[in-house]
């Protein structure tokens, strides 16, 4: 697929970038690579200087970068300079902390001394998805820049200028030529630098499908990965919850970022006593977003990033209702030009019906009522994915034993899920492995070196 702008809202293609030819794509494996020699030995404080001085920037001026995110994909420009805020907040978090999570620890032995250096692995390869198309890359870059390691990025197709921006930002603060390097890149070219010897990780973020051909192939070449799935996060709310703060929450966890979130909630397991009265608030609640330009201020729905992702999403809502689910709120189109989904909720969605397993990544919420806590556990973990989840109850301790008991990488009690620096953000099963953020994503792509004394 080419690397192209094309405004979700208006469907106007704006700019259009060739792929790499191989000798380019070449030039770039050997500049990554020689300049890893040197910056794996540059001082922490040196490394620092250059991801502080890119948050810097980032803060500086938001709107340069938040436009693009709007132009690209659609987000509405609020939630864009949110994601540029958080962004500079990563770069700081691992400016300031990275020293300290990669210091030498001493270990306790029968005899001698030993300890356990963290040293930088070398070339890093990631693939990335537009739906956060800085933040996604700050989470991988960020901690591996300061690790000592050199990062080439593979971003979306439909995010190029996202891209060259993020790429431009950190030349600007400093980085060396080489040490962060953005490829516009066929399919085949990535299988072809996942084998190149000179790469020796490989991150992805994105769906299943990519994850497993790019795992599969990092795995042939016997290279470590992390991989950052979709999800179909379980948000449960006992007979105990808050209600007013439950459907709020419902309504930040489903349509935040046009509900094209990883994390958004997306199976709304509501206990009986409740479910009545949560359906008439959420469903009133959704018909009050209106569709409109991202760019303006006061647009609530975002359209989706592309026709495609549309189409994609109003066929699965086709296929769920093929297979007895019931339209309860919206269920089809906008009605606005461009790709905007109105929100819908899905109800009577039995296991065997397709969306029972499936990821819905748009505005669309499948409402299951169960008689009891047991239950909605039982249903949550009923799922091919395990990335993240809510519950929502008065009592904490309850929600935290009913959050033990959830098979899933995060859990989020009386809130829809969010993300910080200094907290770790991974999930299971189909939704991958490995951890980003926090002290544990520096943690992915380090060797944990012994040095034993006699
Ligand atoms: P996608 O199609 O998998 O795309 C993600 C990236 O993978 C893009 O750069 C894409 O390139 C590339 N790609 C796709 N197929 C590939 C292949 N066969 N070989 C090599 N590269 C390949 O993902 P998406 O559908 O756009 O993004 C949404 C998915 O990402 C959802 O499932 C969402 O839940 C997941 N996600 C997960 C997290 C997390 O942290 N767990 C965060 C965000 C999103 P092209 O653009 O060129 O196709």
């Amino acid at each position: 697929m080419a690397y192209q702008t094309t405004n979700p809202f208006d469907g106007k293609t704006s700019a259009t970038f060739p792929e790499c030819d191989a000798a380019t794509l070449e030039a770039k494996l050997q500049q990554a690579s020689d300049c890893f020699d040197q910056w794996r030995t540059t001082a922490f404080a040196e490394r620092t200087a250059v991801l502080a001085k890119a948050a810097a920037i980032l803060r500086e001026r938001p709107d340069e970068f938040a436009s693009l995110i709007t132009l690209e994909m659609g987000k509405l420009i609020a939630q864009s300079r949110g994601e540029v805020a958080l962004c500079a907040a990563i770069l700081d978090y691992y400016a300031q902390h990275a020293e300290g999570f990669l210091a030498p620890e001493t270990l306790p032995t029968q005899s001698g001394t030993a300890v356990v250096e963290s040293a930088p692995i070398g070339v890093l390869f990631g693939v990335e998805p537009w739906n956060f198309p800085y933040y996604q890359i700050a989470r991988f870059a960020a901690p591996n820049l300061m690790a000592g390691n050199v990062v080439m990025v593979k971003h979306a197709s439909n995010v190029p200028q996202c891209a060259l921006a993020f790429e431009r930002l950190l030349h600007e603060a400093g980085a060396p030529a080489g040490a962060y390097t953005n490829l516009f890149i066929s399919k085949d070219q990535v299988a072809q630098v996942i084998d190149d010897p000179r790469i020796r990780g490989v991150a992805l973020t994105g769906s299943e499908a990519a994850g497993a051909v790019v795992a599969a192939r990092a795995g042939h070449n016997l290279k470590k990965t992390t991989m950052e799935l979709g999800g179909s996060d379980a948000f449960i709310v006992l007979e105990d919850a808050d209600l007013e703060r439950a459907v709020k929450g419902a309504i930040q966890g489903r349509m935040g970022n046009a509900g094209q979130a990883c994390t958004a909630s997306k199976r709304f397991i509501v206990v009986e006593a409740l479910a009545d009265q949560f359906l008439e608030q959420f469903q009133a609640a959704l018909a009050s977003f209106k569709p409109g330009n991202p760019m303006d201020k006061d647009t609530t729905l975002a359209p989706l990033c592309s026709e495609d992702a549309l189409g994609h999403l109003l066929q699965q809502v086709r296929r769920a209702v093929e297979g007895g689910a019931r339209v309860v709120s919206g269920g089809g189109r906008a009605d606005h030009a461009g790709a905007f989904m109105q929100p819908t909720i899905l109800t009577d969605i039995d296991p065997a019906n397709p969306a029972y397993k499936e990821e819905f990544f748009g505005p669309v919420a499948l409402f299951f009522r169960v008689p009891d806590e047991d239950a909605a556990i039982a249903l949550a973990n009923d799922s091919p994915f395990g990335l993240g989840g809510s519950v929502f109850s008065s009592d904490i301790d309850r929600a935290k034993r009913v959050a033990s008991r959830i098979e899933t990488g995060m859990v989020f009690i009386n809130r829809p899920a969010s993300s910080a620096p200094d907290l770790p953000f991974g999930g299971i099963k189909n939704s991958g492995y490995g951890r980003e953020l926090s002290g544990a994503g520096i943690q992915e792509f380090v060797n944990k070196k012994l040095i034993r004394v006699a």
